[in-house]
Parts: C-alpha cells; structure tokens; sequence
C-alpha cells in the first residue's frame, strides 16, 4: 500500500489519522488481495487508485463532520467493505453494521474485523429484508451506500433504517443532478428530506466530481416501507 498517498490524501481531506489506522489500512489491504487471489471479490486496482477509490473516498464524510462520536452507522450493500471499513478504521468508536445481500462477502468483512482486531456487527440479507427486523428498523444515526442503486432506490434501501434525527449519506458522481427530482419524491414517501449534495473530492482526482447525497429523517417511515425484496429496484418510488 502506498502509505504517503494515503496519508497526504487525508491530511489534504482535513480527516485526522493515527499510526494505528495506518497499519490497520495496509492490513486490510492486504487481506482484499489474499482474498481476490481465489474468488471474485471486488474491482482488482492498482495500488495509488485503490487507496484513491477505496480509502480516501470512503472517507468523505468525515471530511464534513458528518458522524458523531459512537454513532450508529449501517453501511447498505457494503460489498467489500466500502465505504464501512475505511470509516471505522479511521473511526473505531463508530457502531458499525455492515450489510451485504451477499454471503462471501460478508464472511470476508467477518474474517478481516477479526484479523484487524476491529468489532462491528455483520449481517446477511437484502436491505428490505433487514429493515423490516425490529433490531434494525430506525435505530441508526445514518446509513451510508456508496455505488448500490439510483437515488430513488437508495432512499428506499436506506431510510427505513435511519432514527428520526438521522441521515444517509449516499455517495454519488456528476449524474446526480439527474436522480434528484425523483430521489425527493421518494425521500418525502419515506419521512426524509434531501437536505443538499456535499463536493467530495478526492485530493488529485477533481475530475471525477464525486458527491454525497444527503437525506435527513425528519419523521417515521410509514409501515409498508420497504416494499419486498426487490420491489424498490423494479418500481422506484418518485419516478
Ligand atoms: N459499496 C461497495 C463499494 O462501493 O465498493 C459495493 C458496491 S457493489 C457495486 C453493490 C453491492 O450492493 C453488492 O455487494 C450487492 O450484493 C449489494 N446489494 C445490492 N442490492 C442490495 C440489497 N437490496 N440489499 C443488500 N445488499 C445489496
């Protein structure tokens, strides 16, 4: 890993660091590629564009005083651990659950929490499955999601699971000003309101004009969100 990029991209970003989130990032990184040497896992990256894509990005929010202390943070179709594993490694006192609908995925994170001596919760299900689960449903400070669904999607994916007060955060690229209309309509649907697209640049990489959408919860998500599995995909709401 390329520990300089990585540590002047942070510095640049505003987001502190300490020596032990440095091992913790080599660490990890190391983890993905022993993993990705024997199944399909995610995107195989050169070294300086997977601590551009993978670590500073994940970290934008932090960059904007995004997450309290010890907040309780659910990461939406987490894949490979993005952006939930660079947050907590950075922040280890966050309350992160990392979701995946798929299974090898999760073992992975739960392999790679262990080796990085990192606790949070793991869980394998769809997101409309899990939103449904008392334990789950509007008990988090935010929801993050980074590369899952179109914002009208995602509002569906996320907010049931966001505390009235809370937020998701769902990173995005240039094309958002084209899901925002009916990203709105959907978030009103589900007691959110889009409070506003944040710039989040990744020092060196201005050209991909990466942003975060962010959705405040500002009342209870009516019961019969979300719709089944699948459903939010097929039919977003808002459009
Ligand atoms: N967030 C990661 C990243 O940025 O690298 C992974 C992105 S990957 C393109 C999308 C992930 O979302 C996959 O791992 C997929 O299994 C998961 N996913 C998609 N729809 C989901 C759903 N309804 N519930 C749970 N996970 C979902």
């Amino acid at each position: 890993m390329n520990r300089e990029r990585l540590a002047n991209g942070l510095t640049q970003m505003g987001v502190a660091f300490d020596q032990r989130a440095m091992e913790r990032f080599e660490a990890f990184h190391a983890i993905l590629d022993e993993y990705n040497a024997r199944m399909d896992l995610t995107a195989v990256l050169d070294e300086d564009e997977r601590v551009d894509r993978h670590d500073l990005d994940s970290a934008a929010p932090l960059a904007h005083g995004l997450l309290a202390p010890d907040a309780r943070v659910i990461d939406v179709g987490t894949g490979a651990g993005f952006p939930g594993m660079p947050l907590l490694i950075l922040r280890p006192d966050l309350r992160m659950t990392f979701l995946d609908a798929l299974q090898k995925r999760v073992s992975f994170l739960d392999d790679a929490l262990t080796r990085l001596g990192l606790t949070a919760t793991t869980l394998h299900a769809r997101a409309e499955d899990a939103a449904r689960m008392e334990a789950h449903r509007e008990r988090y400070d935010a929801a993050v999601s980074r590369a899952v669904a179109s914002c009208a999607v995602l509002q569906e994916l996320t907010l049931p699971f966001v505390r009235e007060g809370g937020v998701s955060i769902a990173w995005k690229g240039p094309g958002v000003a084209q899901e925002l209309t009916a990203g709105r309509r959907a978030a009103f649907l589900l007691g959110g309101k889009v409070r506003g697209v944040l710039d989040a640049p990744v020092p060196g990489r201005e050209d991909w004009q990466h942003v975060l959408l962010i959705t405040d919860k500002t009342g209870k998500t009516p019961a019969i969100y979300p719709r089944k599995a699948g459903t939010p995909g097929k039919k977003p709401l808002g459009m």
